[in-house]
């Protein structure tokens, strides 16, 4: 038996949670209406600042209502990075479009430059339209992912989007908190930039709600469309009228209850996953062969998921080996996601030369990172991985 396990992601519910429930329970609100689901809208809309903000079941069912807002529909196609989690890209499924996948770069986040010579190389921009020459389809929208956190240079994206007319979701399912510092876009939000921003309060996530979601968008008739077909699209709500497809997509009053007790510590739980970055980072410096990577510049992260780079040349141990020896040692750590356009129900998609997801994808660990890690689990973590460190400075 383990003693001191020491667990990847774990939720922290140490605020108001119970009280907040509490109120939900003796007052019977439990279903998809209540205070607190609209009081957790607001919140998170001045939170963002941003003019409103719907509530979702789910990160995943936001992403298939922004989907269907941009339009997205049989016969289309959008381009989505490979490197993330699978719920980024199945919603494109739901609207029966096809995914064209992207690689990352260092950052992990799209590369940018690869997007840009794909659409100039591989597409063809008619009548305002941007066609895949591959396939003869339009090309509707980008999803970019905000991956663990860390912000993709929205400057540019907005950039290519603009030129050939095309749709941008952001999936800041992992960034909630994470804001610019410089730039055009100083003090603007992970989600508040693109046609749609979709957040996730999974239990893993930097705030939960056991599980749920959210959806912004710069088009305020459209955030509302989102709110009316995630409600099963009630056109009179008496007589059961309803002019579109909808959907039971609405947040409970009790996951809304836990949700703003967990807003409330967002920017806590900001502060100590910083902490904890930066004692992992200045720890790991003395080991050859792994580092934490970077965040990058101008940008306030919100310190989401900590990734450790295994150079097992160096290290003496590869990335799945150390995950074994750690997982026996009581830490639990995970290798990043599986590619997508390798997943079974994408490998007949196109993809445009994958080739830094693949290094990625070998030599990604995640480290402990919950909020309520303390230092001395930073330090034991990194005194185990000392342990596993085969060649280079044995002195640490
Ligand atoms: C968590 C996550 C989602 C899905 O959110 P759910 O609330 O679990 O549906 C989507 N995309 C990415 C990148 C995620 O990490």
């Amino acid at each position: 038996m383990i003693k001191n396990f020491i667990p990847l992601s774990v939720p922290n519910l140490k605020g108001r949670e119970l009280e907040y429930v509490t109120q939900a329970i003796e007052t019977e609100w439990v279903s998809t209406g209540g205070p607190h689901i609209d009081k957790f809208e607001k919140s998170i809309a001045e939170y963002l600042n941003v003019g409103q903000a719907v509530s979702c079941q789910s990160g995943t069912a936001g992403l298939h209502l922004a989907l269907r807002l941009c339009e997205v529909g049989y016969g289309d196609e959008v381009i989505v990075p490979t490197l993330t989690f699978i719920a980024a890209v199945n919603p494109v499924k739901y609207c029966s479009a096809e995914p064209v996948f992207m690689d990352c770069d260092d950052t992990l986040n799209m590369d940018l430059n690869k997007l840009s010579n794909f659409i100039e190389q591989e597409c063809e921009f008619k009548n305002n339209k941007l066609i895949n020459s591959a396939t003869g389809n339009v090309i509707k929208a980008i999803i970019v992912v905000h991956v663990f956190g860390n912000l993709i240079d929205m400057e540019r994206v907005i950039g290519i989007a603009k030129k050939y007319n095309l749709k941008v979701i952001e999936d800041s399912t992992e960034a909630l908190g994470s804001f610019y510092t410089k730039g055009k876009f100083k003090n603007k939000y992970a989600g508040t930039i693109g046609d749609f921003g979709v957040y996730s309060f999974n239990g893993n996530k930097i705030i939960t709600t056991g599980g749920g979601g959210m959806l912004v968008g710069t088009n305020e008739n459209l955030v509302a469309k989102a709110k009316y077909l995630s409600t099963q699209a009630k056109d009179d709500g008496l007589h059961y009228i309803h002019d579109e497809v909808g959907y039971n997509y609405r947040m409970t009053n009790v996951q809304a209850a836990i949700g703003l007790a967990q807003l409330e510590q967002l920017e806590d739980f900001i502060n100590v996953k910083e902490r904890n970055y930066y004692l992992y980072k200045e720890k790991v410096k003395h080991l050859n062969g792994i580092e934490i990577l970077e965040f990058n510049k101008g940008i306030r992260p919100n310190f989401w998921f900590y990734s450790l780079v295994i150079n097992s040349s160096v290290f003496g141990l590869t990335r799945d080996k150390a995950l074994i020896s750690l997982q026996k040692l009581g830490i639990q750590t995970r290798p990043i996601w599986g590619l997508i356009h390798e997943q079974k129900p994408y490998k007949k998609n196109q993809s445009y030369k994958i080739d830094k997801a693949n290094h990625y994808l070998e030599s990604i660990l995640n480290l402990p990172c919950s909020t309520n890690l303390s230092e001395q689990d930073v330090d034991s973590v990194v005194k185990q991985l000392a342990s596993l460190y085969k060649r280079g400075d044995q002195n640490v």
